[in-house]
């Protein structure tokens, strides 16, 4: 999704940076979340930047709006960055795009340290996009640490052992639920559904 818009020279620019068009999915062109862009430049950039769906024109990640410091264009972190509204909550969103982005990173740990400070950090570890049971972590203010993989949580608090429990049964059905639209799409991109 880069080059999206012209911008002034104050703004950023996406630059050899094209890593959303391979995290993100984007339906106008069947492409599934994780998987390359038929159309990304080995450079950076879009074959089809002229007629890119409106999707790539829309979306802006944290750092070309703006936000974080100028050296952390993201595929200089390995991962994506938003901010996300849910609900009442206002989060950061990570989506790593190689495995081990996180613990390689330790620009991406403090960018982690300093938001869980005010709003809740919710990081997608790399793996494949039609994983269901593709981890998480969250992190909160309290020093709290949620790690969700499957129908489990594990929750570590400063100064105790990880704690193991079961998704509640809410959780397990709203997710089963988010699981088998999430295949339905898989199967309509693939042309087998
Ligand atoms: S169409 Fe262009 S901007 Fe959109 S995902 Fe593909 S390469 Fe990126
Ligand atoms: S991840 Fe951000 S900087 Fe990189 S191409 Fe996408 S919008 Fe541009």
């Amino acid at each position: 999704m880069s080059e999206h818009v012209p911008l002034s020279e104050e703004q950023r620019t996406c630059g050899a940076c094209s890593l959303c068009c391979s995290v993100l999915r984007v339906d106008e062109l069947s492409k599934p979340a994780g998987v390359d862009c038929e159309h990304q430049l080995a450079e950076g950039g879009c074959a089809i930047h002229a007629t890119r769906p409106a999707i790539c024109r829309a979306y802006h990640c944290l750092w070309l709006s703006g936000g974080l410091e100028e050296a952390d264009r993201p595929d200089q972190l390995g991962a994506i960055l938003d901010l996300q509204t849910v609900g009442f909550e206002t989060r950061l969103s990570i989506q790593e795009a190689r495995g081990g982005a996180y613990e390689a990173s330790p620009r991406l740990q403090a960018i982690v340290e300093q938001y869980r400070a005010s709003m809740p950090v919710r990081l997608v570890e790399a793996g494949r996009f039609d994983d269901p049971d593709r981890p998480y972590r969250v992190w909160l203010p309290d020093g709290v640490e949620q790690r969700v993989e499957g129908e489990w949580r594990t929750i570590t608090r400063p100064g105790a052992a990880p704690e193991r429990k079961r998704l509640p049964l809410f959780e397990r059905l709203a997710r089963r639920v988010g699981i088998a639209f999430r295949r339905l799409r898989l199967s309509r991109l693939d042309g087998s559904g």
